[in-house]
């Protein structure tokens, strides 16, 4: 395995910086373009005994095969995942099985690995946070005193897709790194490479996020959801709804936020986003909406959106909302 091609570069520049490599770098951007992938490759490179020239971890070393083997002595992850793992024992913290913080214990439980030295000739030791943002406020000022006094040799490496939800100081601990988006021919490039069907469709569905078309296994929620939108106010709505609740809640909500995004953008623009094989029939739905009342169905999406998880009757969820869709029509559509 190795970078993205979107990222090579960027692990190049930060390889032939290596004896200048800060102790804290912040790895941010959006969410599907790699930023998590990245980060473990450079924590590997960095404990690499031999890295190649392009800044690649050799894959051969000793250092290399424990990192392999999730074993090495000089590395920690941190993940709200692990929180569950730590709290299994407790039965409310089963009952709340989805975890999102990091806690306090976890970075507490750093310390002692702090203390250590590393067990490695090259002196390093590595420690990934990801997300930054499920830090909760202990966790977070936990992390800033340890940021404050670095101890030598470690690295704190910090992945985000949330930016601006980070404490203010945390950041300003850190290098902060923008990491690249791919370009649109380079991300199919790499799509098709991948073996995934109907790639430009896809990266169109998915914001251009090659991770995203790949995470989702290529789910192609939007050409089902798209026949269904494309009725407009012929749209049956118990019979939208039935076929989209298959979706799960979240997708099929997603599938129409997207849609709506396109609506109100060929209105206003003239230009979509994420349904481009639709832009001629969205471009002409769009001139049949009421513009206050998309706006309103936007926001009805978004609280919607909030609720997904809640286990609520969604098929009637979703009935109700295809009927508020209808009537975004002015006109007889179809
Ligand atoms: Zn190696």
């Amino acid at each position: 395995m190795s970078v993205y091609p979107w990222q090579s570069e960027l692990l190049q520049k930060l390889s032939d910086d290596r004896a200048r490599m800060p102790h804290a770098i912040l790895l941010y951007g959006s969410s599907g373009i790699g930023k998590y992938d990245f980060a473990r490759q450079l924590a590997k490179s960095l404990l690499c005994l031999t890295p190649v020239a392009s800044g690649e971890p050799c894959e051969t070393c000793a250092s290399c095969g424990w990192y392999l083997q999730d074993n090495h002595p000089d590395f920690r992850l941190l993940t709200p995942e692990q929180d569950a793992e730590n709290e299994q024992n407790s039965a409310a913290a089963k009952k709340n099985a989805r975890k999102t913080q990091i806690s306090v214990a976890q970075v507490r439980e750093l310390g002692s690995f702090l203390e250590l030295s590393s067990h490695q000739s090259n002196g390093l030791r590595v420690v990934l946070i990801e997300p930054a943002e499920s830090l909760n406020a202990a966790s977070a000022n936990s992390l800033l005193k340890m940021l404050e006094e670095p101890p030598a040799g470690v690295i704190f490496i910090l992945v985000s897709h949330q930016i601006n939800r980070l404490l203010p100081t945390i950041i300003s601990r850190c290098r902060k790194i923008d990491m690249p988006f791919p370009d649109r021919a380079t991300a199919l490039a790499w799509l098709n490479q991948q073996g995934m069907k109907n790639a430009e469709q896809l990266l169109d569905y998915y914001g251009g996020a090659p991770l995203n078309v790949v995470r989702n296994n290529g789910q192609d929620a939007g050409t089902e959801s798209a026949n269904l939108f494309l009725q407009g106010n012929n749209l049956d709505p118990f019979l939208a709804a039935s076929k989209s609740v298959l979706l799960g809640m979240e997708v099929a909500l997603d599938a129409l936020q997207k849609w709506v995004y396109d609506l109100l953008s060929a209105r206003l623009t003239g230009q979509v986003r994420y349904y481009n094989r639709h832009a001629t029939a969205l471009q002409a739905l769009s001139k049949e909406v009421d513009l206050s009342m998309l706006l309103d169905f936007q926001r009805q999406l978004d609280e919607a959106r909030k609720s997904a998880n809640h286990p609520l009757n969604n098929e009637l969820q979703l009935e109700t909302i295809f009927l508020t869709y209808t009537q975004l029509f002015m006109k007889k559509t179809g």
